[in-house]
């Protein structure tokens, strides 16, 4: 039997990015838009060109893709404008991709109360708008808004809406369940009421988690024949979230009913990047991985208590549904070192280390390990701070530049401005000499960043290897642990190669925990580079 082919479409750059709290760059969204191509997603939407600046100039500067194809996203054209006449419209064909997402009403309620026009000319509406992306050659596909509480309150007329934008070319009809309040045995009953009328293989799902129930109800919709599911990394978005794709994926790849029936562009090789792409957003966001996410939070196999351990270690199957490794996740028995050892040994390989289980160094790097994570560091989304620490361990990182000392002080020089500066004084030991840097910045992090950056010409030999070093970005967490409040500080860094690398620094002082941040990037740089060591 021929499989047939889920379309997998993420919506986390468009409805994600409605998000209360979340305001993404433009190099957060083609960092995202880059990983979900890894990934292997099929469709990606960019945002709403013409809706606001911030979308516009990423449709401008798209990010080239090999495997996902990006959309953009608007809405039908007006009433009373021609689609050619429809700047709306105009802005999506500008925005130069090869498939456009437009949405539009089908509950004739939203159409009296929120467009209040007859329902025949929002039927003209859609209608029009498919002829006008067909005429332009896009691949058109009709975002049925609210399509379950239409279809409830007046069936004929749902379905004519998503009749008008099939007959007239779209590729897609997206059944929307935008409020979200539409349970599992619904979509079943309703969707495989629609695929009579048009086929599976051009409908699509589009839920909301407002009853967590978007995942359920996008797999729903798949056994009554949609063959599109569109979803949100980690299921962000607005309210209760989106359908979550990181859920889904995996369902769709590993389990029976759906791996024997269907195939995704996900294979089984680019899944195991899931678990990293879930917490590349969550870095973004600056926010703490869910630990309980499905199959990719950190206790999603995390085992304690006697009986499971001992079960769990005679065969993973007792306790676990399908095995971590598969989507890059991993096992952690919490009160075995047994365990601990081997999820470090599994880390260590991800970045080339071959170590033998029983190394006594291994020990060492697990002790470590628990111990800085005690102190609040976490060392997820903070690869380069972590192969530091390891390399370190294993003796593999020289010292380099070394901090004799630094002073930082904040100075407000007159009342009636805001007008803050920091002034940084730091001084640098290499090859047993010391070099006295200062620096000047808006912020602590800055004036250091600064006085070592100004100084590069004077600190001899490091100077070309560092001379391409940015930092992109900085972050502050404050973890509460007990009484006292600790920093973490997460810094992004890059260089021409383009490649970026997370470092982290923890402590109660802020500036002592940005300058261990800022540390760590520099010495992963001058590793990365191979810098020669410095004697003293
Ligand atoms: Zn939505």
């Amino acid at each position: 039997m021929k499989k047939e082919k889920i379309f997998l479409f993420d919506t986390t750059l468009r409805d994600g990015a409605q998000t209360q709290g979340v305001d993404f760059s433009i190099q957060d969204k083609i960092k995202i838009a880059n990983a979900l191509n890894a990934l292997g997603i099929d469709y990606i939407e960019g945002g709403w060109p013409g809706a606001n600046p911030l979308d516009t100039s990423f449709f401008k500067s798209q990010p080239s893709l090999d495997q996902s194809i990006l959309v953009s996203f608007g809405m039908t054209k007006k009433h009373g404008r021609s689609a050619d006449n429809d700047p709306g419209l105009s802005s999506l064909l500008d925005s130069n991709t090869k498939s456009v997402c437009v949405v539009g009403k089908t509950w004739d309620y939203h159409v009296d109360i929120a467009l209040q026009i007859s329902n025949e000319e929002n039927l003209i509406n859609i209608k029009e708008t498919a002829k006008h992306f067909i005429k332009n050659k896009k691949e058109f596909m009709f975002d049925a808004e609210h399509f379950f509480d239409g279809f409830k309150n007046n069936k004929n007329y749902a379905l004519s809406c998503i009749q008008a934008a099939y007959d007239n070319g779209a590729r897609w009809v997206v059944l929307c369940d935008t409020n979200g309040g539409t349970l599992p045995h619904e979509i079943t009953e309703i969707v495989g009421e629609v695929s009579k009328k048009i086929p599976g293989t051009n409908l699509g799902i589009h839920a909301h988690n407002d009853t967590e129930n978007a995942v359920a109800n996008s797999l729903s919709a798949v056994i009554a024949g949609a063959r599109q599911i569109q979803g949100t990394l980690n299921g962000l978005g607005e309210r209760c979230g989106n359908a979550n794709l990181v859920s889904i994926i995996p369902s769709l790849l590993f389990k029976d009913y759906f791996k024997d029936r269907f195939e995704i562009s996900v294979n089984s090789k680019k899944i195991s990047q899931l678990t990293d792409c879930s917490r590349l957003l969550d870095e973004i966001l600056n926010q703490k991985p869910n630990k309980r996410a499905a199959y990719v939070g950190s206790s999603a196999f995390a085992h304690k208590g006697g009986l499971h351990v001992s079960a769990v270690q005679k065969d993973p199957k007792t306790y676990e549904h399908i095995n971590p490794e598969l989507i890059g996740n991993m096992r952690s028995i919490v009160i075995s070192d047994q365990s601990g050892k081997s999820n470090i040994v599994s880390r260590l390989e991800k970045l080339n280390i071959k170590i033998d289980p029983s190394d006594e160094k291994v020990q060492k790097i697990l002790d470590k390990v628990k111990d800085r994570e005690f102190s609040g560091y976490s060392y997820d989304g903070a690869d380069a701070s972590f192969e530091l620490l390891t390399r370190r361990l294993l003796g593999q990182i020289p010292n380099y530049i070394q901090i004799k000392n630094y002073e930082v002080s904040v100075i407000k020089e007159d009342n009636k401005t805001n007008n803050l500066n920091s002034i940084a004084k730091v001084t640098l030991l290499i090859d047993g000499k010391e070099y006295p840097c200062e620096g000047k910045g808006n912020g602590p992090v800055n004036a250091l960043d600064q006085a070592i950056r100004n100084n590069l010409e004077n600190i001899g030999k490091y100077s070309d290897f560092l001379s391409d070093l940015k930092l992109i970005d900085y972050k502050v967490r404050i973890l509460n642990t007990g009484t006292n409040a600790v920093t973490r500080v997460s810094i992004e860094s890059s260089d021409q190669s383009n490649k970026s690398w997370f470092t982290i620094g923890v402590s109660p002082n802020i500036i002592e925990a940005s300058f261990r941040a800022l540390i760590d990037s520099i010495d992963y740089k001058l590793y990365k580079s191979k810098a020669p060591a410095s004697s003293k």
